[in-house]
């Protein structure tokens, strides 16, 4: 019997070990840190070895194949031990699609992913399509592949989950944009990332679709060095396509063969310049699957935001809270600020993954009025922002930030949680600085 050995046990790692135990393999799971409660008990459940703490050579050099969750670098000690000894390291992405026969819409970017995959299956769902959604989102794929079985999967896959896929094959993938972000993670080499980014079009065939932003340069650069064999199908706001879908005055076109599909743009259910961008990918995506125009339009008039991202919480005494936690690098906050109506005060700072915050300059110019920096270390903030508003000021938790906007504000005003950074130096996670930004403006 071969032996599995799965690095990392949390959402991904623990789905790989379950499908590889339903597919009769010796697996063993190890964990150099701590594995959730949750997770343990799956493990024990499914009668899965494994451990915690630590990383047994014994237990893992002796491994057929190793699968490695997306959090764990190549520069972990383990993983080259591992390399070093010529054992094939996949991710769980490359190893579900082994034992998964159904059609699969693959999602990356920088920004966007999580949008556009939630966007994408809610048309195929409202449809009436035998839908999963995974990835980076919920459930994992591998432990859906182990224990459902759909017609159709909507992927949302990071470029750390793409690093090690080899023979995985997209039916329709879609690459949202490409910014710099998680540079440390490429040896702060944009080539590798955006490199990484384009393993999502692996081994597609002209039968396949691959849905891009055509106004997006590096996306473009890139797609002219290499050779894709899938139908390309741009996505552009700057220029009209023959195939693919675009904006023209106030509608968004989507053209695919024989079909067209129109809407106005004023009836999407997501706001911004951004979602406009989503919205296209989505309905191309929809579109390829053969979904009729009503559906279209009506799945994406009805579409709920997902948390975190440009969510609206309150308006109180006529001031807007807007929650974009999700915010984490500055492509992402710079939609944010673009599709701000009225005057803002921003909610700013966090963890800086080196940042340059030029690009917003003539925003903030235009539509800040104050700044409230929440991080540890917000002096890149203050250099870069500090003459351009009147009022700026430090603070280190939610509930002080969203107190002092509120002595800020005036009626009108939109308060923006949009901290263009990491969210490691006072919360959890991004989520953790959303909720307790949510839960502040509730206790105004
Ligand atoms: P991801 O899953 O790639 O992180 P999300 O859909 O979760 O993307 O959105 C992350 C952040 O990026 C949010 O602040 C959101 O408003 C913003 N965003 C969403 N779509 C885009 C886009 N197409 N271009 C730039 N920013 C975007």
């Amino acid at each position: 019997m071969s032996r599995i050995v799965v690095l990392g046990g949390g959402e991904s790692g623990v789905g790989s070990a379950v499908l590889a135990k339903v597919k009769g393999f010796d697996v063993f799971l190890s964990d150099a840190g701590c594995i959730s409660e949750d997770y343990v008990a799956t493990l024990n459940k499914w009668n899965i070895p494994f451990e915690q703490g630590m990383h047994s050579e014994e237990m893992i050099l002796n491994a057929d194949e190793v699968i490695k969750s997306p959090g764990i670098p190549d520069t972990a000690c383990m993983v080259r031990k591992i390399a070093e000894k010529g054992i094939g390291i996949i991710s769980e992405i490359e190893f579900a699609g082994r034992y998964d026969t159904a059609k699969k819409i693959c999602i990356t970017g920088s920004n966007g992913k999580t949008t556009t995959t939630s966007l994408i299956y809610h048309l195929l769902k409202q449809a009436g399509m035998n839908v999963g959604l995974g990835g980076n989102i919920g459930k994992s794929y591998a432990y859906q592949v182990a224990t459902e079985t759909h017609d159709i999967y909507v992927l949302e896959l990071s470029s750390f989950q793409l690093d090690n896929v080899y023979d995985f094959k997209a039916d329709i993938a879609i690459i949202t944009n490409i910014t710099p972000d998680h540079l440390d993670r490429y040896g702060h080499d944009m080539e590798n990332y955006v490199k990484a980014k384009f393993r999502i079009t692996r081994n597609m065939s002209k039968e396949d679709c691959f849905i891009f932003c055509s106004d997006d340069d590096i996306t473009v650069n890139h797609l002219n060095k290499i050779v894709v064999k899938a139908q390309k199908l741009p996505f552009t706001q700057k220029t009209e396509v023959v195939q693919g879908a675009f904006v023209k005055e106030d509608r968004m076109i989507v053209r695919y063969k024989e079909e067209e599909c129109d809407m106005y743009l004023q009836e999407l259910a997501l706001g911004g310049r951004h979602n406009v961008y989503n919205s296209m990918a989505a309905a191309l995506a929809a579109k390829v699957m053969d979904i009729d125009n009503d559906a279209i339009r009506e799945g994406l008039a009805t579409f709920q935001a997902v948390e975190h991202r440009l969510e609206k919480v309150l308006s109180i005494k006529d001031v807007l809270y807007i929650n974009d936690s999700k915010a984490t690098n500055v492509d992402a906050s710079w939609y944010a600020l673009e599709c701000q109506t009225r005057p803002v005060i921003w909610i700013v700072g966090g963890t800086d993954k080196g940042n340059d915050y030029s690009s917003l300059i003539p925003l903030v110019k235009e539509k800040v009025k104050g700044i409230i920096c929440l991080g540890l270390d917000n002096k890149k903030i203050h250099d870069a922002f500090g003459d351009l508003v009147s009022q700026m000021h430090d603070v280190t938790s939610a509930q002080e930030a969203v107190k002092l906007a509120d002595s800020l504000a005036s009626s009108g005003d939109v308060v923006l949680l949009s901290p263009c950074c990491a969210s490691f130096d006072l919360f959890k996670n991004y989520e953790d600085r959303g909720r307790q930004f949510k839960e502040a403006v509730r206790n105004l």
